[in-house]
């Protein structure tokens, strides 16, 4: 005879991660000529470089390197899920055009770069009321983004889009961690930074690869952010545990998952 009781385990809901672009930061109104907006930052680092630290050949080459390593980095990226680092690409880019090795810091070639908020770019207007929610009721949030720009100068612009204040301790960027999405080791990192469980954690993110097999592969559930550019789902092989076209939308779904997690 089965003696043992069964008990009722509730789970608890301790910390929600969102991905970045396309998630809380909407990119559809961004309509400028992405290189040629960006000619803008590499000129400053250029000048940077030639002016104070090595004399350099010609822009034009500076900037045709500087692309050549960045679709390499990216390349060997979607193969490796070792992430790029815009940094790092721009030290290189130099170093191949002559500047002594250990002469030149990325960070200073970042401050050159001068990252902020791009123009047509805006949070999703659902954001700072779903944040809010979770906040209140004691949830941990945080973000997790294959970016491979540092998250000090990503920081920047959520700053400027009055981001940040709604993540004070959880920010991954791809290019500190080392790995993108989804590598489990960008999800441990964020995970650790927060010091919560997988299956305390529930990711959310529009990128069925990056987010959604990433995040469950590390043990989490993850929501499906649908939004205009979200990939096509690959059938049957991907399955998100839920999806929103709001993210007004998930509590009610934690209210599933999670009984009581309001406070
Ligand atoms: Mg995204």
């Amino acid at each position: 005879m089965d003696t043992t009781k069964t008990m009722e385990v509730t789970k608890t809901l301790k910390a929600v991660l969102f991905d970045l672009d396309d998630t809380l930061l909407d990119w559809s109104g961004v309509s400028l000529e992405w290189m040629a907006y960006e000619a803008h930052f590499l000129r400053r680092v250029f000048t940077f470089i030639a002016e104070e630290v090595h004399p350099l050949p010609s822009e034009q080459n500076f900037v045709q390197e500087f692309y050549r390593r960045t679709r390499e980095g990216w390349n060997k990226g979607r193969t490796s899920f070792i992430a790029p680092h815009l940094g790092t690409i721009l030290v290189q880019t130099a170093e191949a055009l002559g500047v002594p090795p250990g002469r030149l810091d990325s960070r200073h070639c970042l401050e050159a770069y001068g990252w902020g908020m791009v123009p047509g770019s805006r949070i999703f207007p659902d954001v700072p009321e779903s944040l809010s929610t979770l906040i209140a009721s004691g949830v941990r949030v945080g973000i997790v983004t294959n970016a491979y720009q540092p998250m000090w100068l990503r920081d920047i612009e959520i700053a400027q889009h009055g981001l940040l204040d709604y993540f004070p301790d959880c920010r991954i960027s791809a290019a500190d961690v080392g790995y993108l999405k989804p590598h489990p080791t960008i999800f441990q990192a964020a995970l650790d930074c927060l010091g919560v469980l997988p299956e305390e954690t529930v990711f959310i993110g529009d990128n069925p690869t990056a987010d959604i097999a990433g995040a469950q592969a590390a043990g989490l559930l993850a929501v499906l952010r649908i939004t205009q550019p979200t990939p096509p789902m690959l059938s049957g092989l991907i399955v998100p545990d839920a999806a929103v076209n709001s993210l007004l939308e998930l509590p009610p779904i934690l209210d599933d998952w999670f009984p009581g997690w309001r406070a």
